[in-house]
């Protein structure tokens, strides 16, 4: 980029506020994925106004710019893959600007972590659902932009549920205002939510109005042993069809479990086909214990050969830790992880696990899963050595097919790490040619001159 254009941002936001050294730019060229690209500069801007310049500018010079949160995203959304502008909001645009008792809503600036918003709410009583595995660095901002989800999703939803309005700025320097404080708001077109989810390609999200909820006081875990993957997928469904709606319905199947117990020896069920984890709150431990009594006669329906309730945080801390522990635990079957986040709707489980051990087999690779079942999410992972550039290939093949799976069985290709630079070429799998056109007529009307992170989501 020429010197002058970074001399430009330096006197609009202030010499510390933009980072042009190697260090500093090595710094910021990577996020989960671990794919790297580097920045010509990051700015960091201290409030809406200079977002609005800088977009400003850049639109004017056609210089590419990506908005960044904590850089956690799975798939290169906030990663510079034409180099340009970082656009980074948590050094200073990281302020709880209100939390309004009243109406029950947080106002924030799009540098807060999900965390601290969490403990900030449940300190006067309230509650922030929203739990990605990420929220003790994620920012709220990068959640907005991603939609999302977490364990409690099961129950009470994922981001885009408790987004009221949002403060945006265009990439032509406009700022804009979607939504209000409102419960109801069905005045225009619902830009907010178009802005949800959008991976940074339409807007800089500069402030977030968020429903909170009261707190429940109390909850439960409990955990359901099966013989097979394909009992324990049709209790998920079962249970949760017959009345009862868990916190969290997370589950492990027989690969995940051996990999737990082989680096933590835990006592797991090593002859499990899977196991079944599960939270339930309330007010009341009789609510608490309905709740539990419903799921335990669905997972006994369904093949379940042990249930454990248990009795107090500790034993409840050890239910959970299988589940906390499995992702780095799989690199057992193998140095690369091919990780997707593929959804169907619950009901479709039993197929979609039966899909993936067909490919499996076919491709001849391992694939553990685990997830948040209690959302049809599920996390399956192709395990390859990652230095051998064949079975990267087979294992890229394997992907395609689980992709095409669970699209045919009603499913989509993310439930909640978004598309990024990683899944878009896969997005013809799931959207037809008139969609994506729509697409790309959406992302044209926020941003003519493609300045706003171009080239991710396949657009
Ligand atoms: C260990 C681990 C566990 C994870 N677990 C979960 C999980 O359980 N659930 C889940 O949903 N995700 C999970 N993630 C993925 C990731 O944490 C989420 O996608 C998160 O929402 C990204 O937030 P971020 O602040 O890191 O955003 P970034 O990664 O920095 O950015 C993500 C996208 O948002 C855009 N963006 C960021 N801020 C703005 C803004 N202000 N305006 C416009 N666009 C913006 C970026 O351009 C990019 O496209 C996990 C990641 C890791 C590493």
């Amino acid at each position: 980029m020429d010197a002058k254009h970074i001399e430009h941002f330096k006197q609009c936001v202030g010499v510390e506020n933009v980072y042009d050294d190697k260090a500093h730019l090595i710094a910021y060229c990577y996020d989960a994925t671990r794919t790297r690209y580097q920045p010509d500069a990051v700015i960091f801007p201290r409030d809406e106004n200079d977002v609005s310049v800088i977009l400003k500018y850049c639109n004017e010079h056609r210089i590419i710019i990506t908005p960044r949160g904590a850089g956690s995203g799975f798939t290169g959304g906030s990663l510079p893959a034409n180099g340009g502008v970082i656009l980074a909001f948590e050094k200073h645009m990281n302020q709880i600007l209100e939390i309004d008792m009243e109406n029950m809503v947080a106002v924030v600036q799009p540098g807060v972590i999900n965390m601290a918003l969490q403990k900030a709410v449940e300190a006067k009583g309230l509650f922030y659902p929203p739990d990605p595995a990420s929220q003790e660095y994620s920012t709220l901002g990068g959640n907005v932009s991603e939609n999302a989800g977490g364990m409690r999703a099961a129950k009470y939803g994922i981001t885009k549920d408790y987004v009221m309005a949002l403060r945006a700025v265009l990439p032509n320097g406009e700022i804009i205002r979607a939504g209000k404080k409102t419960i109801k708001d069905v005045a225009g077109y619902n830009i907010a939510g178009i802005l949800i989810a959008s991976e940074g390609t339409l807007a800089a999200i500069t402030e977030i109005t968020l429903k909170l909820i009261a707190k429940p006081k109390m909850s439960q875990t409990a955990m359901g042993v099966f013989p097979t993957v394909n009992d324990a997928m049709n209790a998920v469904y079962k249970s949760m069809a017959s009345g009862v709606t868990p916190v969290a319905m997370e589950f492990l199947d027989n690969l995940s479990i051996r990999a737990v117990e082989q680096k933590y020896h835990k006592g797991l069920p090593i002859e499990a086909g899977a196991i079944l984890i599960t939270d339930v709150d309330g007010n009341t431990q009789d609510e608490l214990s309905a709740q539990l009594d419903l799921i335990e006669k669905a997972f006994h329906d369904n093949g379940c050969t042990a249930f454990k309730r248990a009795q107090n945080k500790e034993e409840s801390n050890a239910l959970w830790f299988a589940r906390r522990n499995v992702s780095q635990c799989i690199t057992v079957y193998g140095s690369k992880k091919l990780n997707e986040d593929i959804t169907v709707p619950r009901s479709k489980l039993p197929d979609l696990l039966a899909e993936i051990g067909k490919i499996a087999q076919k491709y001849n690779v391992t694939v553990p899963c685990f997830g948040h079942t209690g959302d049809g999410n599920v996390h399956t992972n192709v395990m390859v050595d990652g230095s051998d550039e064949k079975q990267l290939e087979i294992g890229h093949h394997a992907i395609e097919e689980i992709f095409k799976a669970t699209v045919a069985l009603g499913g989509t290709l993310s439930g909640e790490h978004g598309i990024g630079l990683s899944k878009a070429p896969f997005m013809h799998l799931a959207f037809s040619d008139a969609e994506m056109e729509l697409f790309r007529s959406i992302k044209k009307a926020f941003d003519p001159n493609n300045i706003l992170n171009p080239s991710k989501m396949g657009l």
